[in-house]
């Protein structure tokens, strides 16, 4: 998708209805420099705005993604490109995620060890013992905020597979939370077939085709 050229778009299309960048964001209850950014390429309209943006520069949500509008002999193929682009984009910004989940981890897991040895090191210079438990404390509770959000990024990531019916889902984060874990493999009841199983964490919603 060329952000550019569906800034360019919307730019053009907001002018010919008769609207500032300002009015059209009040309308769609959001900042003019979210509007500005999308005019200038930076940025591209959440998802759950689009229908609404795309009603009031009477166009469709498929011209807006290919940033023109689009003549009715092409207008399926290019819809189908726009969903798989999109599916493609969502993809690698959840791969995006789940590295950063991973780097949460680590910096967490270093910053606990560093406030346990710092603590040690205190000990062995006869500091009095509470201090000890403050450092170990403090490293305790970031890693258990550090460690709440990072499940958090993993369960909006992707989705996670039922090993029994393949079936591949979000689940809330209760029950991600709650579930026994290996890693990114949790134990949890599948929705739809109703079966517990270890269920791995995938990147797409479908399975995909072998090549
Ligand atoms: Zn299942």
């Amino acid at each position: 998708m060329d952000q550019v050229k569906i800034g360019k778009f919307i730019s053009e299309r907001r002018r010919e209805a008769g609207l500032t960048q300002a009015q059209l964001a009040e309308k769609l209850g959001i900042t003019d420099r979210a509007v500005s950014k999308w005019e200038t390429g930076k940025s591209l309209p959440d998802a759950s705005i689009m229908l609404e943006l795309c009603g009031l520069l009477n166009i469709t949500v498929n011209d807006l993604l290919c940033g023109e509008v689009v003549s009715m002999e092409n207008y399926r193929e290019k819809n189908e490109k726009n969903l798989v682009e999109m599916v493609r984009q969502k993809e690698e910004a959840d791969k995006r995620l789940l590295t950063m989940e991973i780097v949460i981890g680590l910096v967490s897991m270093a910053f606990f060890s560093a406030m346990l040895a710092i603590g040690v090191v205190f000990m062995t210079m006869e500091k009095p013992v509470w201090v000890f438990f403050l450092l170990v404390g403090i490293g305790l509770l970031q890693f258990i905020v550090c460690m709440s959000f990072a499940l958090r990024i993993e369960q909006v990531a992707g989705y996670y597979e039922c090993a029994k019916c393949k079936n591949r889902y979000v689940p809330k984060y209760g029950s991600v939370s709650m579930a026994m874990h290996v890693g990114r493999s949790h134990y949890m009841k599948c929705p739809v077939c109703g079966k517990r199983s270890w269920q791995k964490k995938v990147i797409s919603k479908t399975v995909e085709p072998r090549v």
